[in-house]
């Protein structure tokens, strides 16, 4: 099924319980097979899945124009063995949206976690939240349900949905540092030894079904200095060696021929230095409404404000307010914005309802081209950010137990990854889970 960032499907996104069960009668039925090992791999494909979510790791690190960086040998030898394809984000692409799309396989129209918007009910300008949506489901919530294991290493979309500081369990830590410090709790869990939760040390009692390793280290580089950043691909060498150094773990603990690895991103990147917001506006003044820019951390607006911008580099949130707030003056701004050369997109209610986004953001976005930006900052030096739709493409590349050779992966999605992870453990996705099992990927047991 198409997704529906890609190709506009106003179907998708309306009856979440539908497409749950639907997904669930695919399934094996996994539960009731906790026999023999050759029960197990009948039912099961893999016992253990571990995840490496890199923050920012666009797809064209390892395909196309920025391939030559590093060579990435862990993340290509997984490749050669299993299956590979760019999938789709969710909108907007930032960070905790994003990765909640993940966490919970439901598009952000359903968990409402959203990133760069004026929250109506609060009155403030938010950059990013942790919020998702009441009733809807998490992996952790999900697999703590069936009875399966999981750790999440600094992989914070589920803490305190699902994943708690101490709880054997669903154990959510954050230890900080780079991908190596992160990596090295994987090791120790998968040597049985207790790592660090919180400040308590805690001892899983068997290896955790699902490992989710989150790593920072790419878009942190990107944020700072762009593609071109002389640490990028130090950055880039860093996280594939983490791949390796688990990956032999996994094999030092006997369960590399029972472990599925998934690695994924939760957005790419674009880069910036030409400032366009002076441009928007000065052609917004030409409407005789009172315009202004509140800051994303926590910006309250002028109570006479009839356009509220909350300005990124890769997105321009804006909410109309007072009298302004009628459909005439949005279609009317977003004419007028749509006419500025460097403004890639104008995306307005119904866009944003077809892109299943979250019905939080403002009642137009704007998005430019590279490297034109719409933030205050304007000091031209080279950076990458993201939140639009062109970096809504991550890499998606699924290997071992259960995963079949040599596979290209198409229409799939991050909204496909909590679904799949649990057809490969044997159990159910998260009961509001609006994604699919990656068909294409997955050995049929
Ligand atoms: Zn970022």
């Amino acid at each position: 099924m198409a997704h529906p960032i890609r190709r506009s499907n106003a179907a998708r996104g309306v009856a979440a319980g539908t497409v749950a069960l639907l997904a669930a009668a695919v399934l094996p039925a996994g539960t009731a097979s906790a026999s023999s090992d050759t029960a197990k791999s009948r039912t099961r494909p893999a016992q253990h899945v571990i995840m490496f979510d890199f923050d920012g790791f666009d797809p064209r690190f390892l395909d196309g124009r920025y391939a030559d960086l590093a060579e990435l040998p862990n993340i290509r030898a997984l490749i050669e063995n299993g299956a590979h394809g760019v999938a789709d984000g969710s909108y907007s692409s930032y960070s905790n949206s994003s990765r909640t799309t993940t966490a919970t396989g439901a598009y952000p129209a359903v968990h409402r976690n959203t990133g760069y918007y004026y929250n109506h009910e609060t009155g403030r300008g938010v950059s990013q939240e942790r919020y998702i949506e009441p009733g809807v489901e998490t992996i952790a919530q999900s697999l703590k349900r069936q009875d399966r294991t999981s750790a999440y290493l600094q992989w914070y979309a589920v803490q305190n949905y699902g994943a708690t500081y101490g709880d054997p369990a669903a154990l959510y830590t954050q230890p900080g540092g780079n991908c190596e410090t992160r990596a090295d709790q994987a090791i120790a869990l998968l040597r049985g030894e207790p790592v660090n939760s919180g400040g308590t040390m805690v001892d899983p009692a068997a290896i955790p079904d699902l490992i989710t390793v989150y790593c920072d280290d790419v878009d942190g580089v990107l944020h700072d200095g762009g593609f071109s950043d002389p640490e990028l691909p130090a950055a880039l060498a860093r996280v594939d060696a983490q791949i390796g150094r688990v990956r032999d773990a996994a094999r030092e603990a006997g369960i590399l021929d029972r472990t599925a690895f998934l690695v994924t991103a939760d957005h790419g990147a674009r880069e910036w230095t030409v400032p366009l917001l002076p441009e928007v506006l000065d052609r917004l003044s030409g409407t005789g409404l009172t315009v202004q820019v509140i800051s994303s951390s926590g910006g309250v607006p002028d109570p006479a404000s009839e356009i509220v911008i909350v300005a990124s580099p890769r997105t321009a949130d804006i909410t109309l307010s007072g009298r302004a707030d009628t459909p005439q003056n949005a279609r009317r701004i977003a004419r007028i914005i749509k006419g500025i050369p460097g403004i890639a997109a104008v995306r307005d209610q119904r866009d944003l309802r077809r892109m299943s986004a979250s019905d939080k953001l403002g009642d137009l976005v704007v998005e430019p081209v590279e490297p034109y930006h719409l933030s205050t900052l304007a000091d031209g030096a080279p950076r990458a950010s993201h939140g639009a739709l062109p970096e809504a493409r991550v890499p998606m590349v699924l290997s071992g137990a259960g995963i079949r050779r040599d596979v290209p992966l198409r229409n799939v999605g991050l909204v496909d990854v909590a679904a799949t992870i649990s057809a490969l453990l044997g159990v159910q996705p998260p009961a509001t889970s609006q994604g699919h099992v990656m068909r294409g990927a997955v050995e049929r047991s």
